[in-house]
């Protein structure tokens, strides 16, 4: 039965060792860990001792990497190219405390981000039992891989014919690993096959093939029992979808060569990594960096011998940095998941992620859900009108990356569609930040130099105890180094540096952008609302903090705890912002906001903030420093998308006129507005317009003030 290609066996825990007749595994129920690494378990001592000729290498040995010269600074964060995002599932409605653990009546969702399934899996799951709202869900993907995937993991979730678990492990697999069963690969395409195949099929009768552009978005659509579903692709993005489904082009040796040349160039440094992990966690990583499968440790790999097509559908697209552990993807109570072997991170979060997906299924079956899936490249920020797209209110929106890449335009181009206060007090747009405790104002100077002193001497805090002050002579890169200048981050007031980044005007005094002649005072609009939005004083729905060890000096975390959140793939303080739309904007203004968001990307925002503020009288607040965040930014966003405002602008006008069904006599008025000499213009710009070689108009026009 075990050699049926068309069965596959459920993941057990298992005991690691093998049957020394024939070698085939175990199978028994591990009870008892490897005293020394706790990595492994087994279901005897027996086995234990059978096994330990072949573990003991494995078990004893650390490896430390060898040194690399590397000028990497620990308060950068760590080029993070991967697949694997840094925002952990969290729970968007926190409908207890909410509307109502009663709760029976609509909620409508919408995730723009990378985490935007792993969100909807993780909030479903923490709705209290007695809740029944009939979820009204629409996901945003922005790249091709991550439409397939979670294109693929929808298709599963919700074919509610095939068993939960069978079902739970397909999506772990399909996701994360980068081999799995035969049949399970089989299954995972079975599933979304022919709906892929179907819609391109109706395309081209329906088009007559080609002729359709491939920027036409066509829709499919399925429904059964609770569940309505609609794709809203282009034929593009549908043929992106349908060449992972088909079998790999890569060879096996070739797979292995792809994952360690991945290892090697696009992941963390090997010396800094290990030094932030104890030896059972460092000896797993390698292992995944090996063989890229979310298995528990000692789990049997037999039969994992089919490539994952998402990962090795050809030579080159294996994505960047899918090696990283993709841990982060997740909340740290992983590693509380209660398993054999303690210290065995991917099996607690294999069997972690198997349970919640069993469960999500289990409870979405039995709320009506209503899902649009969608897919708008990241770069085209500017160009997207979610507005137009979407042309109703949310509950809640989740704006994932884009917060970072440009907070300005976010704010513009979200604000129209969250739910006023009025309708629902909850209603909230969640953003991410991760610039708050790292961005380096000048104000702050004192604060990071006293914390450089600090390696080298005692700081009156737990932390000297588990990452003593080190030697200045000592290589950087040396992991007591490395642990002491990361505990020193956990260690600094992440409140003091968040709130003056962000009440600095310089930053985010986004009001001043239009009229900044006028302007009396320069302020932060998180301090000031925007748009008929205001940040959430008290938080209603997140942790300010999600990733959070040490709120004040006197906080003594344990020396675990420390470990594991050194250890942790994405250490980065991170803060969630509240936002609530509570006053009015008129469509008017609001337009006018569009047209000065979507002709700027995020770095000539804060060039013509830098100018408006430091035009002000200065004083300290107002100097702050631009030159380490424009590095931060070109860094970070991989440089400001490359497109010309000029014509954004056009092509979004002329989008607004022939979409919003504001009268014609309306946007003529506004066109005249455009002619105008003293059109508004903030200052500044014309630093941007001069790479563009449009600077002449502008220029003119600033003169005739
Ligand atoms: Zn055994
Ligand atoms: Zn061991």
């Amino acid at each position: 039965m075990a050699n049926d290609p068309d069965i596959v066996p459920t993941t057990k825990p298992t005991c690691a060792a093998r049957d020394a007749a024939t070698g085939r595994p175990c199978h028994g129920v591990p009870s008892i860990p490897c005293p020394k690494c706790l990595l492994v378990a087994y279901c005897g001592h027996e086995c234990r001792e059978r096994h330990w000729a072949k573990h003991k290498d494995f078990c004893s040995v650390y490896i430390v990497p060898k040194p690399q010269k590397t000028d990497s600074d620990m308060d950068d964060e760590p080029i993070n190219i991967s697949p694997w995002s840094c925002s952990a599932a969290t729970d968007v409605l926190n409908l207890e405390k909410n509307e109502g653990r009663h709760f029976d009546d609509y909620l409508s969702l919408l995730f723009t981000g990378e985490a935007g399934l792993r969100h909807l899996i993780y909030s479903v799951d923490k709705l209290p039992e007695t809740a029944s709202p009939t979820l009204c869900v629409c996901i945003n993907e922005t790249t091709h891989f991550n439409l397939t995937r979670t294109f693929l993991a929808l298709h599963l979730l919700f074919s509610h014919d095939h068993d939960p678990v069978l079902n739970a492990e397909a999506v772990i697999h399909m996701w994360y690993s980068a081999r799995m069963p035969k049949a399970l690969h089989n299954y995972v395409n079975s599933v979304a096959r022919k709906h892929v195949i179907h819609t391109l099929d109706d395309i081209s009768c329906y088009y007559g093939g080609d002729k359709l552009a491939e920027s036409q978005s066509c829709r499919s659509h399925t429904s059964q029992e609770n569940l309505s579903m609609d794709v809203e692709l282009r034929r593009a993005e549908w043929m992106a979808i349908k060449k992972r489904l088909e079998e790999s082009k890569v060879g096996f040796a070739e797979s292995v060569a792809i994952r360690y040349l991945d290892t090697t160039r696009n992941t963390e440094p090997p010396q800094r990594l290990f030094a932030r992990m104890t030896r059972a966690r460092s000896t797993g990583l390698r292992k995944w960096h090996d063989d890229g499968l979310l298995l528990p440790y000692g789990h049997p790999r037999d039969g994992f011998d089919t490539l994952n097509s998402l990962f090795f559908m050809a030579r080159s697209t294996y994505p960047i940095g899918a090696t990283a552990e993709p841990l982060s993807e997740w909340p740290m109570e992983v590693l509380d998941y209660d398993y054999a072997a303690p210290n065995d991170v991917y099996g607690k979060m294999f069997f972690y992620l198997r349970d919640l997906l069993v469960r999500f299924q289990r409870r979405v079956a039995k709320i009506p859900v209503k899902l649009q899936l969608t897919c708008e490249p990241g770069g085209n920020l500017p160009e997207w009108l979610p507005s137009l797209r979407f042309r109703r209110e949310f509950d809640r929106i989740e704006v994932g990356p884009f917060w970072d890449q440009h907070p300005f335009l976010t704010l513009v181009l979200f604000s129209r569609l969250l739910r006023h206060e009025d309708e629902n007090p909850f209603a909230t747009m969640l953003a991410l930040t991760r610039d708050t405790v790292t961005h380096g104002m000048r104000c702050m100077q004192g604060d990071l130099e006293s914390e450089k002193l600090d390696m080298c001497r005692p700081t009156d805090t737990v932390l000297d105890e588990y990452a003593p002050p080190v030697d200045s002579e000592d290589d950087p890169m040396k992991g007591n180094v490395v642990r002491r200048r990361i505990g020193l981050v956990l260690w600094r007031n992440w409140d003091k540096f968040a709130s003056r980044f962000l009440s600095s005007p310089a930053h985010f005094g986004f009001e001043s952008l239009m009229d900044p002649e006028t302007t009396v005072e320069h302020r932060s609009i998180i301090q000031t609302g925007f748009l008929g939005l205001a940040v959430r004083e008290k938080q209603i729905i997140t942790r300010r903090w999600p990733n959070r060890l040490v709120h004040s000096k006197k906080d003594k975390p344990s020396l675990r705890d420390f470990n594991r959140w050194l250890s942790w793939p994405a250490m980065l303080p991170e803060r969630w912002l509240e936002w609530k739309l509570c006053g009015e904007s008129p469509e008017d203004e609001w337009r006018k906001w569009m047209k000065i968001a979507v002709s700027k990307p995020r770095l000539a925002v804060e060039l013509a903030l830098q100018d408006i503020v430091s035009g002000q009288k200065s004083d300290d607040e107002t100097e702050d420093g631009f030159e380490r965040d424009m590095g931060a930014v070109s860094l970070k966003d991989g440089g400001a998308p490359d497109y010309d405002p000029e014509a954004t602008i056009d092509a979004t006008v002329s989008v607004l006129e022939r979409d919003l069904k504001g009268d014609e006599d309306d946007l003529i008025k506004d066109e005249r507005k455009e002619d105008e000499p003293n059109k508004v213009e903030p200052k500044g710009v014309e630093m941007v317009q001069k790479g563009t070689g449009k600077k002449k108009s502008k220029k003119s026009k600033n003169k005739k003030k």
